[in-house]
């Protein structure tokens, strides 16, 4: 019998099986796809010669977080590749803005290059950002990575900055990054590279909280680079799994769960779809959706009424279509420097975002979506044959599409031709900063909301970051307010998934916690978790 059985193998459930097997635990991993890894997966399915990530691509948070750095998976395979530019954000006219890693710059600094592409004294401006980022980190990183109240984090933060900046901090992290740019920026680059940034979650340049979100992205990225692994977002995942095997862990996939056994409102083990019970003798953890863990693998009897009410108003962050392509030659970008950046952004200007983001938000469906673009040979050469581009694009959707605003009458049943005409739209945006680009497509795939759903069933209704990132969702509200963080209302239960605290992103501190807090919850009373006796709710095979 294993000690603990964590659901679901993405990120966050393969953190913490590793932490619990360190700690000496026996941990079973149950995978309902037939490969780990959740949305850290990469395949050849666009072309046998181009690597294509299914999914997350570029890993700033994992290479920041201290839960992943701290398992050294340097040693099980894992090499980091970068591209020589984070990110750029060209325009029509052909100015790019465009950030370095701190140290790689050849032509000075970020600040001082948007000012010359965009006029105005934004270079002071912008290193005032990269300043405080300097100063909290690595207390921020810390506070919002692990679990909350960031008690040691926060203090550390407070006795910098004392009451004074205190204040001016929590000004700034409520900020929309519109009004940020407003202030603190006479032309438009910066502006445009953080509301960019923060268009990763579902926050719109005029949101509460969109500027912190964007200064953290890119100030990681000044940091760290934003990289990707050396072969495909699977060799992450390899890592974690070769580590975790090598403290005794095991991964079987193509076991979905079905039921979580509870009884006398403590979990025993799970129950999966071949009907096989396997018991955990100290805990579960769940790397499942929320709204799939309450009252779908716990049934509501086993739950509070109230869980109900808040499991019912969750709210998912937009959905996603995505595309990969095999490209035959480089991105025929009009910027030339976008040509050197890993990810590159797609939006006219400001207002084109914000108008794109606010008709996503409404239901309606954008004629000329913002894009990311990724460009996966220029941050890792060995993802395609030389002067060739593995790349792809994604756009945020409407998880219920009212109306279409462009010409093509997409419903959101995202049949075949839905799909296809999304990729044209998706084709189209991009060509307006690299004309030619579509003469250069060899192959591409089509990633809907359903297709996304359908390889990781986190992934509900194309939903990226397992929930919206807005203020009333995060921190103490996440997933619900009556039950933040990893703990469940269920004993020896725990939410391991990016809809616990503190969400989205490949940093594994959602898997982390709920580690923690089930170690945490034996060393207090170890005596409540010898071996189970007793049957489990339903009759079956046992493992
Ligand atoms: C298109 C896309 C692009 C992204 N880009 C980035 C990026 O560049 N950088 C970044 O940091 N983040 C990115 N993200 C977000 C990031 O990938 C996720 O936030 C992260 O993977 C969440 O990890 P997780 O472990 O919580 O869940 P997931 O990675 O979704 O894994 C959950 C796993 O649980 C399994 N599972 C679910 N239910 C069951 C069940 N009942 N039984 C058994 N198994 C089950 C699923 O099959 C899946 O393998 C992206 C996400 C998507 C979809």
């Amino acid at each position: 019998m294993a000690d603990a059985i964590v659901i679901g193998s993405g990120p966050n459930g393969l953190v913490a099986a590793n932490l619990l097997a360190d700690a000496g635990w026996h941990v079973l991993v149950l995978e309902a796809q037939s490969a780990p890894g959740g949305a850290v997966r990469s395949d050849r399915g666009v072309d046998p010669e181009f690597v294509s990530d299914l999914f997350s691509s570029f890993h700033p948070l994992a290479v920041a977080s201290p839960a992943i750095r701290a398992l050294g998976l340097g040693e099980f395979g894992l090499r980091w590749s970068r591209a020589p530019l984070v990110l750029a954000h060209p325009l029509p006219d052909g100015r790019c803005a465009a950030l370095y890693r701190d140290g790689d710059g050849v032509d000075g600094p970020d600040g001082e290059r948007l000012e010359r592409m965009f006029g105005g004294p934004d270079a002071r401006a912008w290193q005032r950002l990269a300043e405080r980022w300097d100063e909290l980190e690595p207390h921020l990183v810390d506070a919002l990575l692990k679990p909350f109240p960031p008690v040691r984090a926060g203090a550390a933060i407070a006795a910098r900055l004392r009451t004074a900046g205190l204040l001016d901090l929590a000004r700034f992290l409520a900020l929309p990054v519109r009004r940020l740019a407003e202030e603190e920026f006479a032309g438009d680059g910066p502006g445009l590279l953080l509301a960019g940034c923060a268009l990763h979650a579902d926050l719109l340049p005029e949101a509460a909280g969109s500027a912190a979100f964007g200064w953290l992205m890119a100030m990681l990225g000044r940091r760290h680079g934003w990289p990707v692994p050396v072969g495909g977002a699977s060799a992450l995942t390899a890592a974690l799994v070769r580590r975790l095997e090598s403290r005794g862990g095991e991964l079987r996939c193509g076991q979905p769960v079905r039921e979580v056994l509870v009884r006398d409102g403590t979990a025993l083990g799970v129950r999966t779809a071949d009907g096989c019970r396997h018991r955990a003798r100290r805990a579960v953890l769940a790397d499942t959706s929320v709204t799939a863990l309450y009252g779908g693998l716990v049934g509501w009897e086993h739950l509070p009424g109230s869980l109900r009410r808040d499991v019912g108003r969750f709210q998912w962050d937009f959905g996603t279509v995505k595309v990969d392509w095999a490209l035959r030659g480089p991105v025929p970008w009009s910027a030339p420097s976008a040509g050197r950046a890993g990810t590159v952004h797609l939006g006219a200007d400001l207002d084109e975002l914000g108008d794109y983001a606010h008709q996503v938000a409404t239901g309606r469906l954008p004629a000329r979506p913002f894009a990311l673009f990724g460009q996966m040979t220029v941050a890792d050469p060995s993802r395609s044959p030389r002067g060739t581009e593995s790349a792809w694009a994604y756009t945020h959707v409407p998880q219920r599409i009212a109306a279409d605003l462009g010409p093509d009458g997409i419903t959101g049943r995202w049949d075949e031709r839905e799909g296809e005409a999304m990729a044209d739209r998706i084709e189209r945006q991009v060509e307006r900063f690299a004309p030619g680009f579509r003469d250069l497509v060899a192959a591409r795939r089509v990633l809907t909301p359903p297709v996304l759903r359908s390889l990781d069933d986190n992934l509900v209704g194309g939903a990226l970051n397992g929930g919206t990132a807005a203020p009333h969702q995060q921190l103490f509200l996440r997933p619900t307010p009556g039950t933040a963080g990893p703990r469940t209302p269920v004993a020896r239960l725990y939410l391991a998934s990016a809809s616990a605290h503190p969400g989205g992103g490949v940093h594994g501190a959602c898997g982390a916690n709920a580690a923690r807090a089930a170690l945490n919850a034996h060393r207090r009373s170890p005596a409540r978790f010898l071996p189970v006796g007793g049957s489990s709710t339903r009759r079956g095979p046992h493992r």
